[in-house]
């Protein structure tokens, strides 16, 4: 029988199809600290995984453990040389989790230029007519989106953008020219020409260094004044302060993040007071639906690499 640790918990939907499986034992663990897990996993053949940090100090003794099923895609809180080098395997949830990303950037997108939340406010204070035409909104309607980082997201992302009827360039030096044609995008070679072009942009690549601090103040004070940033990626593409200050000074519209540098956000972190950014807390996933679908998708990954017939792409090539 093998062991499974949850590490955190998921949705009962995930953990019912473990229980229903007699081949499988298993036990939520929520204390997810250093000593915890170092006194914990040792005896588990595979454990899942959501934002608790797995480095080799802990790895180290977990002489049993064959595969991590990561709740969601990313996979900057797994400690890749050490897996790679010990034959450990990394899941993730690849087929459960773009939609819910896709609608969160369109809700960001139209929050920001329909100025949903200063109306809101508006309203609430007793200013129903006095300063309504006043606020800025805009249309995604003829409008140049750029998406940056054209994969699961990036792709769900695009059909949804095309439908406002908006033109959609895709910035993804990775992917092949016909299949972002084949999507209705048009292939933007420089980034920062996409940028100077755009009104919207979405970010969907990975953390890496190539990508760390990409979105910096030079960056940000080649984009149009009323253009829109979101983030959903990963925090640290967007350097922070660059991004306050860019606001601050008008240089863009508008931002919104899903994802910070740290997290949970530190309390003095300005973005808090800047009413031109609208923040989530890492929650574009959370809808009922996705989060029933990655509990079921992580712990099936688990089964199905057991059984031998884990499709190829929910394994992470290391
Ligand atoms: P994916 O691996 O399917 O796609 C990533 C794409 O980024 C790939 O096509 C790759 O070619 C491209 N890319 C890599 N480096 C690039 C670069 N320098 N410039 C442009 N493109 C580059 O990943 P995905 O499932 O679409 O997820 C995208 C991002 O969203 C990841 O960072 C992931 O961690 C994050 N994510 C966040 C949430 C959330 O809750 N906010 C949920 C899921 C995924």
């Amino acid at each position: 029988m093998k062991k499974i640790a949850i590490i955190e918990e998921i949705h009962k939907d995930g953990i019912d199809l473990i229980e229903k499986n007699s081949n499988y034992k298993f036990e939520i663990i929520t204390d997810v600290s250093e000593n915890n897990l170092i006194k914990k996993l040792p005896e588990f053949d595979a454990c899942t995984l959501r934002v608790t940090k797995l480095d080799e100090k802990i790895l180290k003794h977990c002489p049993n453990l064959k595969a991590i099923s990561r709740h969601g895609v990313g996979i900057d809180n797994v400690d890749l040389n050490y897996i790679k080098n010990n034959n450990i395997s990394l899941l993730i949830t690849a087929t459960a989790n773009a939609v819910a990303v896709a609608e969160h950037v369109l809700s960001m997108f139209l929050c920001l230029s329909k100025s949903i939340i200063t109306y809101d406010n508006e309203v609430r204070a007793g200013n129903f007519k006095n300063n309504a035409e006043k606020i800025q909104t805009f249309e995604l309607f003829n409008k140049n989106i750029l998406i940056a980082g054209f994969g699961r997201i990036g792709k769900k992302l695009i059909s949804r953008c095309l439908s406002f009827d908006a033109e959609v360039y895709i910035y993804d030096p990775y992917v092949e020219d016909e299949v972002i044609k084949n999507h209705g995008g048009i292939k933007v070679n420089d980034f920062e020409e996409g940028l100077k072009n755009a009104d919207y942009v979405s970010l969907h690549m990975p953390l890496t260094s190539e990508t760390k601090n990409l979105i910096n103040y030079n960056v940000l004070k080649k984009m149009k004044k009323n253009s829109i940033i979101v983030n959903t990626a990963r925090g640290g593409i967007i350097n922070e302060g660059d991004l306050e200050k860019a606001l601050n000074e008008n240089i863009i519209f508008g931002a919104a993040l899903d994802v910070f540098l740290n997290e949970p956000v530190e309390k003095d972190n300005p973005l808090l007071n800047n009413k031109k950014v609208i923040l989530s807390p890492h929650s574009a996933t959370f809808t009922d639906e996705c989060t029933s679908r990655m509990g079921i998708e992580t712990t099936k990954n688990i089964i199905d690499f057991f059984e031998n017939k884990l499709d190829k792409s929910m394994i992470v090539k290391l």
